[in-house]
């Protein structure tokens, strides 16, 4: 099994990560079978967030009696004092453990403890925000301190600051120039990185590949799990981890140049939309057309979602808020006018 060391916190975790998002969807007891064969299987490394709804809660049932065993991070998306000991409260009490060992501040928009310049409040929130972690650390709730961002500014800022010991950013082979630069700092900075989106949100089908092309990197990689058949493949790869060949980046290469530059990564960042537009998926609608059997997406269900584009009020709430910069609306226009064309073709 390959493993990856993350920066100066000196935890070791396996290259495949288990990311705990997806078993949101799924009964309690379909996870927890999913966990604990993960972790048969010698996937120990469990990365969840207070924001996944009841994830914490599934881990903490499949895990007990193995805290041990297991390596766990979560996230606090909280941006004041109170709201972080609420959120690390209730996380412990859910995971059923004393501590985590890696805690991490969860897509803020901003860098706890680097004061955002010309704003004096902000500034304050963000070094009580952090001093509230280094107070859990020395209370030994928390182990170790991350950050999670989808940001390259406060990616950058995080490197800079010198303060934390991992950063979790997305980083898959679509990855641009300064993309591949954040991890290059980050690594010479002694922090771990820990990957998200290995697999570009669903758009990218390859897991070999793209496990392969992640491993060039001393990187740590979680890949969101859902599915029995998902699992079993990241576990294939445990005793047999895939090596890149000219056939992977051929297809590394068609893939690059089929879906670089302005698309949606499905983060969800953006909602909720004021009508109700279901944008992490619409938005991608025209790249799933191209890649998967259309009869997947052709269907009366989709023909709904896609249909409520047209009730777009151009709010621009969800421009606000999604860390691509996107232009939403307008991709959303786009997409549906691809779906359009499909559907009038069946
Ligand atoms: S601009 Fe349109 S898609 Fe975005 S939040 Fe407003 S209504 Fe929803
Ligand atoms: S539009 Fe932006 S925020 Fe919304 S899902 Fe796509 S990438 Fe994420």
């Amino acid at each position: 099994m390959q493993k990856v060391r993350l920066g100066r916190s000196g935890l070791v975790v396996p290259r495949n990560g288990f990311g705990a998002l997806p078993i949101q969807r799924i009964p309690m007891e379909d996870a927890v079978w999913l966990i604990r064969r993960a972790l048969d299987g010698g996937m120990y490394y469990f990365d969840t967030a207070r924001f996944y709804t009841d994830s914490e809660e599934k881990l903490g049932v499949a895990l007990e009696g193995r805290r041990h065993d297991v390596i766990i991070s979560t996230k606090t998306g909280a941006t004041t004092v109170e709201g972080f000991w609420k959120d690390l409260e209730t996380s412990l009490r859910l995971l059923k453990t004393d501590y985590i060992d890696l805690y991490q501040f969860h897509n803020l928009p901003f860098c706890p403890r680097v004061p955002a310049a010309g704003n004096d409040k902000e500034a304050e929130q963000s070094v009580r925000l952090y001093e509230a972690m280094l107070e859990a650390q020395r209370q030994g709730k928390v182990l170790h301190i991350g950050i999670t961002n989808h940001r390259q500014r406060v990616a950058i800022e995080a490197i800079e600051s010198g303060l934390y010991e991992t950063l979790q950013y997305p980083f898959s082979y679509l990855a641009t120039e300064a993309d591949i630069n954040i991890v290059e700092r980050c690594l010479k900075a002694g922090m771990g990185f820990i990957c998200m989106k290995g697999l570009s949100g669903g758009l990218i089908t390859h897991s070999a590949a793209a496990y392969a092309w992640l491993a060039q990197y001393e990187v740590a990689p979680i890949w969101g799990i859902q599915k029995e058949s998902e699992l079993d493949e990241w576990l294939s790869y445990q005793n047999n981890p895939p090596v890149l060949t000219d056939e992977m980046r051929a297809q590394i290469e068609k893939d690059r140049r089929e879906l670089c530059g302005e698309f949606c990564r499905g983060c969800g960042y953006c909602q909720p939309c004021t009508v109700g537009i279901q944008i992490q998926d619409c938005n991608r609608m025209s790249l799933f057309l191209q890649r998967a059997p259309h009869s997947v997406y052709v269907t009366e269900e989709w023909r709904k979602e896609m249909d409520k584009i047209d009730l777009c009020l151009n709010c621009d709430l969800c421009k606000s808020r999604c860390p691509y910069g996107l232009d939403i609306p307008n991709l959303l226009v786009k997409n549906k006018a691809d779906f359009d064309r499909v559907w009038n073709c069946l």
